[in-house]
């Protein structure tokens, strides 16, 4: 392989964070986590019931139902909601997988962009940099605003392009 069609390493990451994402047991979503320091890949995780206890593959999901504010047609509009509550988040586990003197410093890799609360999480968890690609429009401002005021460099793989066989076709 060349230079030109090596892939650079934002691209390199980010796919193991979509491979680590196929092993979840959620039908309806699929998140995947991975740490970096430098170049080394320090640990991966995903979205996923706690162990020992059945998945939703086993017990099915846990759904949760609430209503959020979308723009529909310039228009804003309450729409009802359904997420499943059964799992960790993926976010979480690599936090509770890691040694916090590896986080010092390291950025993380993950599928989707961090919710409200996995964003705390990783705002106090030592990580300097978060990169993600599917947006999570729910918490961007929020989110966005505090990893600012935290000085965690946040940002969206805008052009990225996930390979095929990891992204599966979730319900919603
Ligand atoms: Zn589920
Ligand atoms: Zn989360």
């Amino acid at each position: 392989m060349n230079d030109e069609t090596r892939k650079d390493w934002d691209t390199y990451f980010m796919d193991i964070a979509y491979m680590v994402s196929t092993r979840s047991r959620c039908p309806r979503r699929h998140v995947g986590a991975v740490l970096v320091q430098g170049k080394k890949l320090l640990g991966t995780a995903y979205n996923g019931a706690p162990m020992g206890v059945p998945d939703c593959s086993e017990a099915g999901c846990m759904i949760a139902e609430e209503f959020v504010m979308v723009e529909h047609a310039g228009k804003q509009e309450m729409i009802k909601k359904q997420r499943c509550v059964r799992t960790i988040h993926a976010e979480q586990n690599l936090l509770l997988f890691t040694d916090r003197i590896d986080r010092e410093g390291s950025s993380v890799y993950v599928t989707d962009e961090p919710c409200w609360t996995c964003a705390n999480m990783l705002a106090n968890s030592g990580v300097t940099e978060i990169v993600f690609h599917r947006s999570y429009p729910k918490d961007t401002d929020k989110v966005t605003e505090m990893m600012k005021q935290k000085g965690i460099a946040f940002r969206r793989l805008q052009s990225y392009e996930p390979p095929s066989e990891t992204v599966m076709t979730v319900s919603n």
